[in-house]
């Protein structure tokens, strides 16, 4: 074992839970609001239960780099924010997983910029870095390295990574690369301020360590990378893998024995096309991982799936309904609508209704969100405003779309358009820079939101006396946010 400890964290927003249910966590990309801040955090993003400053779970992405580190014989331990002074003494290296670190990405800065002030996750990460803990073990020599799927943020603001002394930045797959860079920061040497994980060096499936703690929400990867190719995705220019069986089995069991087994969230950017080498999903292999999956756990989810895959197989999508629906009355993913207009669709992401044409994007949409409703997966769904080259036409395009949905149950996401993936030298869209026709999305998006809430919050929190407990905060958190939407002059239905 290499000498000197590794510490990993990350901010109060990701060493949560929400409460078993993923959609919670959108709650940390919110800025304060209308109750207090204390009663919010309870609400939307619990602190995870912890024993010696060690997390029960921890967010995926830092499982999967303590295990790679594990596995190159550093000595490590992930801790919780608030228990970090404890093991800083002996720490030679701070790693900090991130996601939003900065409120930088399409839903907090969308919230921001609307509500005009700094989201929960930004605040809570700020916090995190003034931790005096941390500034002096900084002042003794530890260095610290950030990492995570929002570690590109931190290029935006190089005053702050001087000003808390961050050491590296690391962006991308970092399983090849972290135990070189550790190696170096514990040898003193100079670290590359940034260093982004050329393409050629994301890892192969057998080089992907499998988590040995558990993950948030039972969460485990089934594969990596996207086929789809649109253009303000990063996740589309890495190389597409899917996990074998064996390898998701034992991440499943590792969580399940850990004590994680009330839920197996699937991770992948379209958990539809698992084991697929095309945008056909392969009926086989998700019907075997599915059983595979609710033979051992409680409940499942997905993180993200298409809607061009579901609109692809309806049959197929209605028997992986059936078997998760022996568990569970429902389940939830994340889903790209992003534009209404096929015109856009063809600009901006081709390949998102394949093996439909673009042209056909918005009956996709609603082939299957139909589905989803039947079958009983809630969507949360985002919608981008203001990508290049949009035009009025397509925004009216997105309004119609977004009310053929009304009868859909789900929750509709409207995101200011963010530069990344091939996109990324275009400008960011400003708040300022709303048209008549944005602000008519945007109040359509939150009529859908209100009109689904109670029905989401009822299937969320059915059953158990502490449910109805939650179940009414939710209920009066949206009946406030409405009532304060309508007071600020917001013109939504009745
Ligand atoms: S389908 Fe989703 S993950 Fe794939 S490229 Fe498009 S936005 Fe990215």
């Amino acid at each position: 074992m290499l000498s000197g400890k590794v510490v990993l964290t990350a901010d109060h927003t990701l060493m949560s839970d929400y409460r078993h249910n993923e959609f919670l966590g959108f709650g940390a990309c919110a800025p304060p609001n209308f109750i207090p801040n204390w009663l919010y955090r309870w609400l939307f993003f619990p602190p995870i239960k912890a024993e010696n400053g060690k997390p029960a779970a921890a967010p995926y992405g830092l499982r999967k780099i303590e295990a790679q580190l594990l596995s190159e014989g550093f000595n490590v331990v992930t801790v919780s924010p608030q228990h970090l002074r404890k093991y800083l003494d002996e720490a030679r290296v701070l790693g900090i997983h991130v996601m939003d670190p900065f409120g930088l990405g399409p839903a907090s800065s969308t919230f921001a910029s609307i509500l005009k002030k700094e989201p929960f996750l930004a605040q809570y990460f700020r916090a995190l870095m003034e931790n005096p803990d941390m500034q002096k073990a900084k002042k003794q020599g530890m260095k610290i390295i950030v990492g995570g799927p929002g570690s590109w943020q931190l290029q935006y603001r190089l005053n702050f990574v001087k000003h808390y002394g961050i050491d590296c930045v690391i962006m991308g797959e970092a399983e090849n690369v972290i135990g070189k860079i550790v190696r170096s920061a514990m040898r003193n040497e100079e670290l590359p301020k940034f260093y982004e994980v050329p393409v050629a060096d994301a890892p192969a499936v057998d080089e992907i360590p499998d988590i040995v703690n558990p993950s948030v929400n039972g969460l485990i990867e089934i594969g990596r990378g996207c086929c789809r190719g649109c253009q303000f995705c990063s996740v589309t220019l890495r190389p597409l893998r899917w996990y074998p069986y064996e390898k998701i089995a034992r991440e499943m069991k590792l969580n399940i024995e850990k004590g994680r087994a009330e839920c197996m969230c699937l991770h992948a950017e379209d958990v539809m096309l698992y084991g697929s080498k095309n945008t056909i999903p392969n009926e086989d292999k998700l019907l075997r991982l599915h059983e595979m999956v609710a033979k051992q756990s409680n409940s499942i989810a997905w993180s993200h799936c298409s809607l061009a895959a579901v609109a692809a197989k309806p049959k197929l999508f209605a028997q992986i309904s059936e078997i998760v629906r022996q568990k569970q009355a429902w389940w939830g993913a994340e889903i790209g609508i992003e534009t209404g207009s096929a015109e856009l669709a063809k600009k901006v992401m081709p390949a998102k209704a394949h093996p439909f044409k673009a042209e056909d994007w918005p009956e996709v949409v609603k082939t299957g969100m139909g589905l989803m409703h039947d079958y009983r997966l809630i969507p949360a769904a985002t919608i981008i405003v203001g990508a290049p080259e949009e035009t009025e036409d397509d925004v009216i395009r997105t309004i119609e779309l977004i009310e053929d949905l009304k009868d859909c149950r789900s929750l509709i996401v409207p995101l200011y358009f963010v530069p990344m993936g091939r996109l990324k030298d275009e400008d960011w869209f400003k708040h300022a820079e709303l048209t008549g026709a944005h602000r008519e999305l945007l109040v359509k998006c939150a009529e859908h939101d209100f009109r689904w809430v109670n029905d989401l919050i009822e299937s969320t929190f059915a059953g158990k006396l502490y449910s109805n407990v939650l179940r009414s905060f939710y209920k009066f958190f949206a009946r406030l946010a409405r009532y304060k939407i309508r007071q600020a002059g917001i013109p939504l239905e009745a």
